[in-house]
């Protein structure tokens, strides 16, 4: 049974999952982590098929990306799958920017490599690490195609209307600053589950999928197409997240820089790492800030409203944009896990034709399910999301096609 491994490459560490091709069943998971440094770190999980989980750690210096797939291969080989049994007939790799070159998975030639090295210069942090990946994965299986997904792919389809930023377009198009969308992967995913399990033809139908993890972004979708959502040129733009600001006036940018004297880095670093739920409470983790806004943290209590009025905020503005709305559907850890926020973010809507079912919303499970009450005009599901699968499935179309 031929099996897709899926990489998400970081800086100093990967992840990555292996899936049977047939039945889209995880092989196995791990994660190679502290690439670099004095002592790394591999962590790989062996599932078998019913669910039963095998677990290896090692301790061991791992010079390189490179270093870390032999490692990978290593564990593998010691605790299986068997490659034999489950060769790998193609690897899928998630890239964060394609900027407006890609606008579907893409197999990786020399050509594909040095255009996403391009795109670093909007993508910094992210592209070179992905890059990196992306070559030592090709080392470790040259033999089979490899295939890069872009968490901007899907959200390809926006209308200029909604990438385009009011500022001097030549100065923009010079430098290709524009709305781009992230997390694109997940919102495609959950968009097609969503209208699955509603039994509906994804082209049927208008979604809001708000994918509220660490990172978290909303997206409208008319009929399987992403035509808003909320991160912009970067993943800094919209919501309130764990680390991340969300929307600011830019002017505050100016006024730290000439007020406060922060350098460029520096407004870079509160932004991006030192704001949001983490700015505003002390606590970046949405668990522990609800945890201690029950306890009568004032803080705490404070990022909670901030982070719900954001989130309507944006509901409303896509119930604007899409005109009609079939569903709204929450996924990642917090909209997957959290019936307080998945409340409070949709109460008092029943003009907007939304009601939540109190029990429903409460009912824990790992599958997808609607919370909305039976007379509810616009169903409200919670849909797990599925990243790695969904890296995996346009990997094989890509290979197949
Ligand atoms: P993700 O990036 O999708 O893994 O989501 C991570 C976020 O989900 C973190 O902020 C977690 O605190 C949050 N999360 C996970 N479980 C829960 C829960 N039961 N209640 C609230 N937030 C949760």
């Amino acid at each position: 049974m031929a099996s897709v491994l899926v990489v998400n490459s970081g800086s100093s560490s990967f992840k990555y999952q292996l899936i049977d091709s047939e039945s889209e069943r995880m092989l196995a998971t791990g994660l190679v982590e502290r690439i670099g440094e004095a002592q790394g770190r591999a962590v790989h999980t062996v599932v078998a098929s019913d669910g039963a989980e095998e677990k290896s750690e090692r301790e061991l210096p791992i010079a390189d990306h490179t270093a870390g797939f032999a490692v990978m291969l290593d564990a593998i080989a010691d605790l299986g799958p068997s490659l034999e049994t489950h060769p790998v007939i193609a690897v899928g790799h998630r890239v964060v920017q394609g900027g407006a070159r890609f606008f579907e998975p893409t197999v990786i030639t020399d050509l594909v490599r040095i255009n996403i090295d391009e795109l670093s210069s909007l993508a910094p942090l992210h592209n070179p690490a992905n890059l990196e990946g992306i070559v030592a994965a090709q080392k470790a299986f040259p033999g089979v195609p490899h295939v890069a997904v872009f968490d901007t792919a899907f959200h390809q389809t926006l209308p200029p209307a909604a990438y385009t930023y009011a500022i001097d377009a030549e100065l923009a198009a010079k430098h290709r600053v524009r709305r781009y969308g992230f997390h694109g992967t997940s919102h495609r995913f959950v968009s097609h589950a969503a209208a699955e399990f509603l039994g509906r033809d994804v082209g049927d139908i208008n979604q809001i999928v708000l994918h509220l993890g660490n990172g978290a972004s909303a997206c409208a979708v008319a009929g399987g197409r992403s035509v808003e959502t909320s991160m912009g040129m970067t993943p800094l733009e919209g919501l309130v997240m764990g680390t991340r600001s969300g929307d600011i006036d830019p002017a505050v940018l100016l006024h730290l820089q000439r007020r406060a004297k922060l350098s460029i880095d520096e407004v870079d670093d509160l932004l991006n790492k030192r704001s949001g739920l983490l700015g505003l409470s002390g606590r970046g983790d949405m668990r522990d800030v609800v945890d201690a806004s029950l306890d009568g943290d004032a803080d705490a209590a404070l990022a909670l409203d901030v982070y719900v009025h954001r989130l309507r905020g944006y509901v409303g503005n896509y119930f604007a944009q899409l005109g009609r709305v079939d569903a709204v559907v929450f996924t990642a850890g917090v909209g997957e896990n959290s019936p307080v926020i998945r409340a409070r973010a949709l109460e008092g809507l029943e003009s907007f034709g939304i009601r939540i079912d109190a029990e429903r919303n409460e009912a824990r499970s790992r599958a997808a399910r609607v919370i909305s009450t039976d007379d509810s005009t616009v169903a409200v599901l919670v849909v797990p999301t599925n990243e790695e699968l969904e890296i995996a499935r346009q990997t094989l179309a890509v290979t197949r096609a």
